[in-house]
């Protein structure tokens, strides 16, 4: 990925010779957009380093819910206005992406069908299990085995940087038994809340294997030669996360 600047790598999935993927940064000015708008060319390096025409690399209109899109060679051109914040394929030589400044970045690759997923969870999708509604969904529709899934969880804001509070924590609460693992209080009414670790805990629920879970643990926030951060800098660029079955 080194043709556009991109340093983050997940072994496990080097490893397995079937896809290609990136994790972008903002090094080189990638994804910097102008004003924070989207751009139609944001992502036209990346696409190149995949070996891709640019509008082969899909990337949806993301609005914070669980709508999951499956992505195929008759409908990717109407993905960029589609909403969603999650995307299956299993098309060969079709990229899916997501594009976050502190929200959590997942990509899942099902190496025997093969299948791949991109998620978009921030805090909203989050509470409504998106990442697993998405394993669900390549079950369903592929056969996936949740067992044989690797997730690479992208560089998201953590938790010393997110606080929160009870709009966001109600929620998390009543959805997930074992919150106190993922949030811990701060002053009156403050929480600090780990969105990456419950994305994990969501995947391990869903059947995953926890060593198949890989995660940066770099915070979006505290790495501001390296990430966007939305938190931190308003209205900025974004970070995309694709993943493309090889051709
Ligand atoms: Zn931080």
């Amino acid at each position: 990925m080194n043709t556009v600047g991109i340093s983050i790598a997940i072994p496990a999935l080097d490893e397995l010779g079937i896809v290609q993927y990136v994790f972008t940064t903002r090094q080189n000015g990638l994804g910097a957009r102008t004003q924070g708008i989207k751009q139609a060319d944001d992502w036209k390096r990346v696409a190149e380093a995949f070996g891709i025409a640019p509008d082969r690399l899909v990337t949806v209109n993301q609005v914070h819910g669980d709508t999951i899109r499956l992505v195929e060679q008759m409908n990717y051109r109407t993905m960029r206005s589609a909403e969603a914040d999650a995307m299956i394929t299993r098309e060969r030589g079709l990229a899916i992406g997501v594009e976050t400044a502190d929200c959590v970045p997942i990509l899942l690759v099902d190496p025997a069908t093969p299948a791949v997923a991109a998620v978009h969870a921030g805090w909203k999708s989050t509470v409504e299990k998106i990442v697993q509604k998405t394993v669900a969904k390549m079950q369903a529709g592929f056969g996936s085995d949740p067992s044989r899934i690797i997730a690479a969880i992208g560089p998201a804001i953590g938790p010393e940087c997110y606080e929160v509070d009870e709009p966001v924590m109600g929620p998390v609460r009543e959805t997930f038994p074992f919150w106190k693992e993922v949030a811990s209080p701060r002053t009156q009414g403050k929480w600090s809340l780990d969105l990456a670790r419950l994305n994990r805990l969501e995947l391990i629920q869903a059947g995953l294997p926890g060593i198949n879970v890989y995660s940066f643990g770099l915070c979006t926030s505290c790495n501001p030669d390296l990430f966007y951060s939305f938190r931190r800098e308003g209205r900025t660029g974004r970070m995309l996360s694709a993943v493309m079955i090889k051709a």
